[in-house]
């Protein structure tokens, strides 16, 4: 499924910006600096497919990505980063608009993968995310970024309390998962969890 190269087809920054709706969808949303470009990079074996330490807040889009020459398998959309600060109210809310218009609309999107820093754990702003899927009945699964970062016992404590966190959710897949971009941990457990989600 991720085998051949990977390329960047689409940005938008409007809902009636989006490109046509082919095969399956699945997007990666998560805080600015979570690590969500690195971990993108990792999934599709591209280098700098998704632009990694990009300056936060910076315009807002919905990057689509493509496989040259199996247009019609997998889109992976790149989320923009929410959470910032600094982003002013005004683009705060012409983004969630964004987000909710796609969510609403996009009858292919299979899951959402939310990225959370394995250092911090699922925060408020996390949580408002994950109730907006939960409404709008988007599945998603929780993967934690960074898990190099964190002791191995650590590791383990922070997916037993996020899966805590998420098992009552109506819309999240009942299973977290842990990775590391930099290390390679969990990115073939990553990938066969989307080969699945694409084969249901
Ligand atoms: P994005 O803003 O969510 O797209 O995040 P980036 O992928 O640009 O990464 C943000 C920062 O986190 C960068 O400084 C990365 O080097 C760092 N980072 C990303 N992935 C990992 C990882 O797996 N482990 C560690 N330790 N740092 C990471």
């Amino acid at each position: 499924l991720f085998e051949g190269p990977w390329d960047f087809v689409w940005a938008s920054t409007k809902i009636d910006d989006l490109p046509t709706m082919v095969g399956h969808e699945i997007a990666f949303a998560g805080r600015s600096n979570v690590g969500k470009s690195s971990l993108i990079n990792a999934i599709t074996r591209r280098n700098a497919l998704a632009r990694t330490s990009h300056t936060p807040g910076r315009t807002q889009q919905l990057n689509f990505f493509r496989q040259v020459g199996h247009d019609e398998r997998l889109t992976i959309v790149d989320m923009p980063g929410y959470g910032y600060a600094a982003v002013g109210r005004d683009k705060v809310a012409a983004w969630t608009n964004l987000i909710h218009e796609y969510l609403r609309g996009r009858s292919n999107l299979m899951r959402v993968y939310v990225l959370i820093d394995a250092r911090h754990g699922i925060k408020d702003v996390d949580g408002a995310v994950l109730e907006t899927l939960d409404k709008a009945a988007v599945s998603y699964q929780v993967v934690l970024t960074k898990g190099d970062a964190i002791k191995k016992a650590d590791q383990q404590f922070m997916l037993e309390a996020t899966y805590d966190e998420i098992k009552r959710r109506p819309a999240a897949f009942p299973e977290v998962l842990l990775t590391s971009s930099d290390k390679g941990l969990g990115i073939p457990e990553l990938r066969a969890a989307i080969g699945r989600v694409l084969a249901e």
